[in-house]
């Protein structure tokens, strides 16, 4: 398993930049919470679910099952 950065640039700077605004927080989502905060619950979820393979929520991650 691994996780890599989206292969379009122009996706992370985007997301990049909107955590930088929100101070870290998840720029898709409204509430700023320890569970929105960069990397949120619902890709750490993500992350450790063994059958999960694809991007987070922002899609400025992606997870490989691959090593
Ligand atoms: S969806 Fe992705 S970019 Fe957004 S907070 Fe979660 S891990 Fe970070």
């Amino acid at each position: 398993m691994k996780i890599l950065l989206n292969e379009n640039e122009e996706i992370v700077e985007t997301v990049k930049k909107g955590l930088k605004k929100s101070g870290g927080y998840c720029p898709c989502r409204r509430e700023k919470t320890e569970d929105t905060k960069c990397m949120c619950k619902e890709f750490r979820q993500q992350v450790a679910d063994p059958n999960f393979e694809g991007y987070c929520h922002c899609m400025l991650y992606y997870k490989t099952l691959k090593d």
